[in-house]
């Protein structure tokens, strides 16, 4: 793979060339096969930054490349021997040029969040009250038809403007260059690519997303389903977790001991929740019959402790995985909301929630947080998520975390 990046101004745009051994269908570091669109992408910065360091250009450019690349990657800057390193180390991967102009590694002071305006990122805004808001905007591409036009990413970018944090707004197309299964991030981590190149203008040190318990510890959503201590995309000796710190901007996970029901309720009680929106179709509001509305739907009901409301029936597309036996994913939240929600046997997930038996004492551990989630925040920020965790929110027993460690064991 080689890279090329080029500035107009604030805009950066990447090509991308594939070397002989690289082939147009590539692997997520989920595991997701992912099928190339297009070779080039841009990002959109608010102004033009005075100084990016070369590996920060590096790393955005490798978030998006790195599922189709297979033995090299040839950057158009030397890059710092920690970074080709990390690379090397974590997908087998050799990455240059270093050599004798070798760069030194960066650093930062500032820890910034990836905010999506999502429940679990306005959780983690609850806990760093003064963290800087760093938002992805989705825009469409000159060579690629947009068929997601109800997709609306221009009003979440503006509820993130109206939540009165110090905001940057990075507009890009990269979600574009994925064909298959749809467009969206190659890597998880390319919702990073307007951190990244803002990092040095920002001083960011660190990045905080909102991945929780269930992404982070226990395989959730379409990856493995089990406990996941060593997670290549968000432990900190993780591939991903290497490549970060490498480039000076660590990946931090202060919500990563919680599970949904927590960073629901933080966000509910949040002074943002005016502008919390976790759905992307939605104008004046959740467009309340996606999977993802419904899916949050159980577990809002199941934090207020009331029945379900949502005019979803078993026969539609979204609520089919509901009548079948498990897993699920988000398997741990299911189980939460079918033990807690008055009259679940009535709704689209009664199937589940017969299957699953699931009780508030079977689900209690979900309330609390999983203290190796903490522990392995970066120093410099540990004590204010921990003082936070340890006043609003508990810490698990033995035997809760237990659960967490067994997960998917049964
Ligand atoms: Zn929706």
């Amino acid at each position: 793979m080689r890279v090329a990046w080029t500035a107009d101004g604030g805009t950066w745009h990447l090509v991308f060339r594939l070397d002989p051994e690289d082939d147009v269908t590539g692997f997520c570091a989920d595991g997701q096969p992912l099928k190339l669109a297009t070779n080039t992408f841009r990002a959109e910065l608010p102004r033009a930054p005075r100084d990016i360091h070369p590996d920060l250009l590096a790393l955005a450019a490798w978030t998006v490349i790195a599922p189709w690349t297979r033995r090299r990657v040839t950057f158009d800057r030397p890059i710092s021997p920690e970074l080709a390193g990390a690379i090397g180390d974590g997908w087998g991967v050799q990455a240059g040029p270093t050599g004798p102009t070798a760069t030194q590694a960066r650093s930062g002071g500032r820890l910034a969040i990836s905010y999506s305006g999502g429940a679990d990122s306005v959780a983690v805004a609850a806990m760093l009250p003064d963290a800087p808001f760093v938002h992805f905007q989705r825009v469409s591409h000159p060579r690629v038809p947009n068929r997601w036009t109800h997709y609306r990413s221009d009003v979440l970018a503006s509820l993130a403007g109206k939540t009165g944090r110090e905001l940057t707004v990075v507009r890009s197309d990269l979600e574009f260059t994925l064909a298959e299964p749809r467009p969206g991030y190659p890597e998880h981590h390319a919702v990073a690519v307007g951190a990244l190149l803002m990092a040095d203008e920002l001083d960011l040190g660190g990045l905080a997303f909102g991945y929780e318990l269930g992404s982070r510890w226990l395989g959730g959503a379409r990856y493995i389903h089990r406990y996941t201590p060593d997670n290549l995309m968000w432990a900190p000796h993780g591939a991903w977790g290497r490549a970060f710190a490498a480039a000076g901007l660590h990946i931090v996970l202060p919500v990563g001991g919680v599970s949904e029901a927590v960073t629901m309720r933080l966000a509910l009680g949040s002074e943002l929740r005016g502008q919390l929106r976790w759905c992307l179709r939605g104008v004046g509001g959740p467009c309340g019959t996606c999977g993802k509305c419904l899916y949050k739907e159980l577990i809002q009901a199941a934090v207020e402790r009331r029945p379900l409301r949502t005019t979803i029936t078993e026969g539609r597309p979204v609520a089919r995985k509901w009548q079948r036996p498990p897993p699920y994913g988000g398997q741990e939240m299911i189980e939460y909301g079918c033990a807690r929600v008055p009259g679940i046997e009535d709704t689209v997930f009664a199937a589940a929630a017969r299957h699953l038996c699931a009780t508030e004492s079977s689900t209690a551990w979900l309330d609390r947080c999983y203290p190796p989630a903490v522990a392995e925040i970066p120093e410099p920020w540990r004590k204010q998520v921990h003082d936070f965790v340890d006043g609003e929110i508990g810490f698990m027993s033995e035997d809760e975390a237990r659960r967490v460690e067994t997960w998917g064991m049964a």
